[in-house]
């Protein structure tokens, strides 16, 4: 067993069966021994899109910058990124925004970030470019309420799909929470007490045969809401990039990775990456009641409608052979349906007459 294992372990005899919600919010974010805590996973255990290729963030950066244009420029806008990982995404936006006339002067830089680890990185990372581009000094916070009030535009690249979920499991009498338990010095999933959740089941629940998974994320469904709450209250726009469905759906998609690979969910907390496919329905049904939800598309659609092929044309067109083939390999990995294109969707929630880039017309 790890070190959280052991923890887990004997919170469980204390205090009984563990929902998986706070077990995957242990193992991600326990202050001692959490995975993003103690650690900088990106490239080791998993690799990004805005690490695959400088592309992803420049094209987000003029994104984001069109956004402010679309707003009527305002004096002050909050650039905010949740869960910033390593900064990369952030710097390589930086440096395309700056591009625009205004915005870097304009624009307070937020970054959300629970790990102290990625912190550092960040600051190594985002400070350094933020001056040399004329922005002021980016700023840290743990979490969306901490934002001053203002027009916010915010990214949020495999944020969501590391906010804990809760699992209910069918049974013959009913669906129950999903729970961990410990049984012969390991840990097990075990049905909880048996319950209805108050959550509007997907259509394909009410038949479910016994032992199917459904899944909800209220951290997340939280977070939506209130994103888009401050949207309305202030314009704005939000930007969601995360692997997962735009329909809900029942089934299990928690998955541990560990070096490059998957592995027992339950075998190595605090030592693998845990995360739950995002459902996008979920997330656009809490925003829509604020404010305006733009139809999910595909990685795939977006960056091919905000320019990625042209991108990696002119970026090519001045590199060695070699990193020319590099280039157009990572474009290929971002967009085409076998590697991140289709998996991965894309959200916009925006205040009222934004068109936000790379969206199909439509709500
Ligand atoms: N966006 C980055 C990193 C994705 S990994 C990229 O695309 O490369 C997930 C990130 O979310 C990490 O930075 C992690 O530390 C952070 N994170 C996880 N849970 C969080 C929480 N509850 N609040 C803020 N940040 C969180």
């Amino acid at each position: 067993m790890t070190e959280l294992a052991r923890i887990i372990a004997k919170e469980i005899r204390e205090t009984g069966r563990m929902p998986v919600s706070r077990f995957m919010a242990l193992a991600l974010g326990h202050p001692q021994h959490g995975y993003y805590i103690t650690r900088d996973p990106l490239g080791t255990d998993f690799t990004t899109s805005p690490e695959i290729s400088q592309m992803f963030g420049e094209l987000i950066g003029a994104w984001a910058a069109d956004i402010w244009a679309q707003l009527g420029r305002p004096d002050t806008v909050h650039l905010v990124e949740l869960g910033p990982g390593r900064g990369t995404l952030m710097a390589d936006a930086l440096r395309a925004a700056s591009a625009q006339p205004g915005f870097a002067g304009a624009t307070h830089i937020a970054m959300i970030e629970t790990s102290p680890v990625l912190r550092d990185t960040q600051q190594r990372t985002v400070a350094p470019i933020a001056q040399a581009k004329g922005f002021a000094p980016p700023s840290w916070h743990t979490s969306i309420d901490a934002l001053p009030d203002g027009p916010l535009i915010v990214i949020a690249n495999e944020f969501f799909d590391a906010l804990p979920i809760r699992q209910f499991v069918a049974t013959d009498d009913g669906w129950r929470e999903r729970c961990v338990a410990e049984h012969n010095n390991r840990l097990v999933f075990v049905p909880g007490a048996s319950l209805l959740p108050s959550i509007a089941l997907p259509p394909d629940a009410l038949n479910a045969d016994p032992g199917s998974i459904l899944e909800t994320c209220p951290a997340g469904a939280a977070i939506a809401q209130r994103l888009a709450q401050r949207i309305n209250a202030h314009t704005g726009a939000a930007l969601i990039i995360d692997y997962g469905h735009t329909k809900s759906a029942v089934g299990d998609t928690l998955q541990a990775m560990r070096n490059g690979a998957f592995v027992p969910v339950l075998e190595t907390p605090g030592q693998a990456d845990i995360t739950a496919h995002v459902d996008f329905e979920t997330l656009a049904g809490a925003a829509r009641p604020a404010t305006i939800v733009h139809r999910p598309t595909t990685q795939g659609d977006f960056l091919l409608a905000l320019g990625i092929a042209q991108r990696a044309a002119a970026l090519a067109q001045n590199a060695s052979a070699q990193n020319a083939d590099a280039i157009n390999a990572a474009a290929t990995r971002l967009t085409a349906a076998d590697a991140m294109g289709t998996l991965f969707k894309v959200m916009a929630i925006t205040s009222p007459g934004l068109m936000p880039a790379g969206f199909p017309a439509g709500f």
